[in-house]
């Protein structure tokens, strides 16, 4: 058996320990340059608010005070989740770190009838301890583990054994085919045109249909529903960030269309080359600009632009080439700015296990591989001592704005950074 355990909106959950006011109002935590929501707690999700959703969206809710929105204190977020994975290691033979807030529980050995009381002296032990409410599934399979957990979310059930084939069916019949474990949106499209709308139609697909259609990720997702546990998770590395960013003030007000992109495609490798760093890929990025404030007679604006990755990645060209679609959307010519960053959210571990890679199938899935290769091989060229030997030629811009800002962008030998 294996279980998920999963920190129910554990952003706001660790805001909710140090503040206790918090609780049983909407809260949302914020991207770290204050641009989109991170994290909802229950009553926010009842307003509506979304995952990922621009914060200026809500900025009149927020003002009412109907929501209390904060700013992310990740380095109090990482230490709750490590003295949490300590506590998951107390209770399973052996646990993988998933994310930031979900681990996996290899159980076993375990026998099925002892699980619902050890999961309940789990939750019991992460509210008493770190006040955290955490929802925890058991199953035979990682897939179906976190439908068991997704199913204890919206069901309040703290602790979900899922092993009877009825209730696994019934189940698998309400849930919609997009919250499958791996299946993105342009995925789950596809498979709507197909007439698959449920993740029961999905396990009532001929294998040799998925396998044709989907490739061996998708049948191993297919097999996994059927209980036949094939998704192996590689060694996840604990200090996995939630997110990485970097931005700059620059030493003066920048209106250069051509600078600005630089500095994006500049920052987007930088973040790129941290995110490969420490083993991860991410799901959503977003692309933010401030004006200067003490220009009263402009007016301050602090335009962002988020957009989400499907497959995740971690791509330094494929990070770059959003990030400057997401800048020109963004970007008012005559308007002055002051600052500008780039944030990568949505971090998992760049594990084997992505079905989604494989939606367009084979073509897809070399294209993946290549540019895992083509990275490495970057990442082994670029050394700490000398980190600019092969750069993206996005990075480079012809015009002189006449300042130094740390980053060499003029051709020619490069600078140390
Ligand atoms: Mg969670």
């Amino acid at each position: 058996m294996t279980g998920l355990v999963d920190c129910n909106n554990f952003f706001v959950s660790c805001e909710r320990t140090l503040n206790p006011s918090l609780e049983g109002r909407a809260v949302v935590v914020l991207s770290n340059n204050d641009g989109c929501v991170v994290a909802r707690s229950n009553e926010a999700k009842k307003l509506g608010i979304r995952m990922g959703q621009p914060a200026f969206e809500i900025k009149d809710i927020i003002n009412k005070g109907q929501v209390i929105a904060l700013s992310g204190n990740h380095l109090l977020y990482r230490a709750i989740s490590i003295r949490l994975h300590d506590i998951f290691r107390e209770y399973a033979p052996s646990t993988t770190d998933y994310s930031v807030d979900e681990a996996f529980l290899d159980m076993t050995g375990i026998p099925v009838d002892a699980l619902e009381d050890i999961g309940k002296e789990m939750v019991a032990r992460c509210w008493n301890d770190e006040h955290i409410p955490v929802t925890i599934g058991f199953a035979t399979t990682k897939t179906l583990a976190k439908i068991a957990t997704e199913y204890g979310k919206k069901n309040g059930v703290k602790v979900k054994v899922l092993v009877d084939r009825d209730e696994i069916g019934s189940i698998l019949d309400r849930m919609i085919i997009s919250d499958l474990w791996g299946i993105g949106r342009r995925l789950a499209k596809r498979l709507h045109a197909k007439g698959i709308y449920t993740i029961g139609d999905f396990a009532r697909c001929p294998r040799q249909w998925v396998r044709s259609e989907m490739g061996v990720t998708g049948e191993r997702s297919w097999c996994e529903l059927k209980g036949e546990a094939c998704i192996d998770l590689d060694h996840v590395d604990r200090n996995l960030q939630d997110s990485v960013s970097e931005s700059r003030t620059f030493p003066i007000d920048i209106d250069d269309f051509d600078y600005m992109r630089s500095r994006i495609a500049i920052y987007c490798n930088h973040v790129a080359r941290r995110l490969r760093a420490m083993g991860g890929q991410c799901e959503e990025m977003c692309v933010w600009l401030t004006t200067n404030r003490f220009h009263l007679e402009r007016g301050y604006s602090a335009p962002t632009a988020t957009t989400t990755f499907s497959p995740p990645t971690s791509d330094s060209s494929v990070i770059a080439t959003t990030g400057i679609a997401l800048l020109e959307h963004i970007f008012q010519p005559g308007c002055l700015y002051k600052r500008a960053g780039v944030v990568l959210n949505k971090i998992t571990p760049a594990t084997s296990f992505a079905p989604t890679l494989f939606e367009d199938g084979e073509s897809q899935r070399i294209a993946v591989l290549r540019s895992k290769r083509l990275m490495n091989a970057i990442d082994k060229v670029n050394t700490k001592s000398n980190p600019q030997v092969v750069r993206l030629a996005v990075e480079l811009t012809k015009g002189h704005v006449g300042h130094n800002d740390g980053y060499s962008s003029s051709f020619g030998p490069a600078k140390p950074l």
